[in-house]
């Protein structure tokens, strides 16, 4: 082998300088609270490996980050690892216990938390086995909080800390980040990224947001926000890619629908991304009605992207395009890019393509595995568990090893959920394995019956769960929020239902019977259907 001891490393730090290079006086915007320019931002970095390093920080130490999508989050994406440390991304909306198991199996030693956070953190602190020090986050204006173990706060310290810092380089298959699955059952797992996989999965990002038709991101006049929670799978990396192209960046805090609203008018945000539930609630916030909101390209992932909510929010000018990952892929795997045959096709079907799961970006490889680990073919009709390979896939779940064994089973990464892939190589993700629902010997798509059953003019949000049945084993159970005013019951979901059993595109057997109209349906701490919670619900109705 020619190993070039000449070659730079893939290092975080080589993504910031780029951003600067090219537009040194583009600004990063906090809410209402605080803007600066690039330049500044390189110097606060600086500032900030100063206070971490005067705190005790070392390579190889964990710092974890309690806080909303802030600027300050966005600084230690950079400082944290570019001083050889692991940056511990914490899911503040996990449970309290579950925030206190991830913090000590991650051996936070340095944790930055949000005044909002202290009391909880104070409930915390006896619990914690690792934690050394703590920084306090406050927004200007907040009321002051005393927080255990605290060096000060992060803006004071900043303010008398050196704007200069000479990163060190190091081996770019140093750990950079860390944090946990959302969960739902068990423990949450950790996964860790290292420098060269996060570096190569931004310059992936940062190929196909440049590239995609419906999200070209690369005119170097987009405004980007994230709506993903920087605590989950680092708001998908996109502060990265955004830091690199030199974008402007705005900062939302915590999720308020008329908040990102107000933000997204006066900022102009053009490009962001989230789950499906969020574009629910930003158009359902007041400062969204009857508002144009042209121009916005939002990337949607972390569920599939119902039909009815791609047409909602494209009637109000947002234009949405889906992407699939997870936690354990950093997340990118795949986008819905439209090739040319594609973008001459109808508009319908055009549609039908913008809301899969996508084609696999550059460097990614997806296949379909049956139980045995045989692979089955991309005919678009075969269903088999989607199996992956690329450069920044989770080596392992942190400390249990024995976890990653039937993670990578026979060498390609198991996501646990059933997909197709057509002869184009767009990925259509049918459900998750432990959600499809085996009613009469068939497997029915929780997904697809979401799908089609919120296409129907009452419903809001619709979830579906298989119950278990004494004649067909399991039975699909319909859980759906209403529009005002409108009312919905198994003879409206037949009715609606029908004609697509009669073009042969559902089977009979998948029309479900039951159904209970509710007010909220559960979610997640990142805003997924909660389909344990829903089960459990269910249970409770029908018991009742
Ligand atoms: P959690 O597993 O805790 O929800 P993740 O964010 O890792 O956390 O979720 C990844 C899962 O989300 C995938 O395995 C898949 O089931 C689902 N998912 C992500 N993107 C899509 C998509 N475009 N279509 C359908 N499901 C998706």
């Amino acid at each position: 082998s020619a190993e070039n001891a000449h070659a730079a490393p893939l290092l975080i730090k080589s993504l910031l300088l780029s951003g600067v290079r090219y537009e040194s006086s583009r600004e990063i915007v906090y809410r209402d609270q605080l803007r600066y320019s690039y330049t500044t931002f390189v110097e606060r970095i600086a500032r900030l490996a100063n206070v971490l390093t005067q705190m005790g920080v070392k390579a190889g130490d964990t710092v974890a980050v309690m806080d909303w999508d802030s600027h300050r989050y966005l600084e230690c994406m950079f400082a944290v690892p570019m001083l050889g440390a692991v940056l511990h991304t914490i899911n503040v909306r996990l449970s309290p216990q579950q925030i206190l198991y991830t913090m000590n199996h991650a051996e936070d030693r340095f944790v930055l938390v949000n005044s909002e956070f202290a009391e909880l953190y104070a409930g915390l602190a006896d619990e914690l086995t690792t934690v050394e020090r703590t920084l306090l986050l406050a927004d200007a204006g907040q009321e002051a909080v005393e927080l255990v173990d605290s060096v000060g706060e992060y803006e004071a310290l900043l303010a008398s800390a050196a704007p200069h810092y000479a990163f060190a380089e190091f081996d770019e298959n140093s750990v950079a980040t860390t944090f946990y699955t959302t969960g739902t059952t068990g423990n949450p797992k950790g996964v860790y990224f290292t420098h060269r996989q996060l570096v190569l999965h931004t310059l992936a990002m940062a190929s196909v947001v440049g590239s995609v038709d419906s999200v070209r991101l690369c005119g170097t006049d987009d405004v980007y926000m994230p709506i993903t929670p920087m605590f989950h799978v680092h708001a998908w990396g996109m502060p990265y890619v955004a830091t690199m192209l030199g974008l402007k960046q705005v900062y939302p805090g915590r999720y308020d629908p008329e908040v990102l609203v107000e933000l997204w008018e006066r900022e102009s945000v053009t490009f962001s991304h989230c789950v499906p539930t969020i574009v629910q609630m930003i158009l359902g916030a007041k400062a969204a009605q009857g508002k144009d909101f042209k121009g916005w390209k939002l990337i949607i992932g972390g569920s599939a992207l119902p039909r009815a909510l791609y047409d909602a929010a494209l009637a109000q000018g947002i234009q949405l395009t889906a992407a699939y990952g997870m936690s354990e892929t950093c997340p990118l795997i795949s986008a819905a890019m439209l090739n040319e045959q594609l973008q001459a096709a109808s508009e319908d079907e055009q549609i039908t393509y913008r809301i899969k799961a996508g084609i696999p970006v550059p460097m990614v490889e997806a296949a379909l595995m049956d139980a045995d680990g045989q692979f089955l073919v991309h005919d678009g009709k075969q269903q088999g568990e989607l199996v992956l390979r690329a450069p920044w896939l989770t080596q392992n779940y942190l400390r249990e090893p024995e976890k990653g064994e039937e993670l990578w089973a026979h060498g390609w990464m198991h996501t646990g959920d059933v997909a197709t892939i057509c002869t184009m190589g767009f990925i259509e993700i049918r459900d998750r394995i432990k959600d499809v629902i085996k009613t009469g010997g068939e497997w029915v798509s929780s997904l697809e019956l979401e799908d089609l059953i919120s296409r129907h003019p009452a419903v809001r949000e619709a979830a579906v769960v298989g119950v278990p049945d004494p004649q067909w084993g399991e039975r699909p159970f319909v859980m759906v929020t209403l529009h005002p005013g409108q009312q919905f019951d198994a003879r409206a979901i037949k009715e609606h239902l029908k004609p697509f059993v009669e073009q042969g595109l559902l089977s009979k057997w998948a029309v479900p019977t039951q159904v209970a109209v509710v007010t909220e349906i559960p979610k997640t701490s990142v805003g997924k259907l909660d389909k344990k919670r829903i089960r459990v619900e269910i249970e409770q109705l029908q018991a009742d």
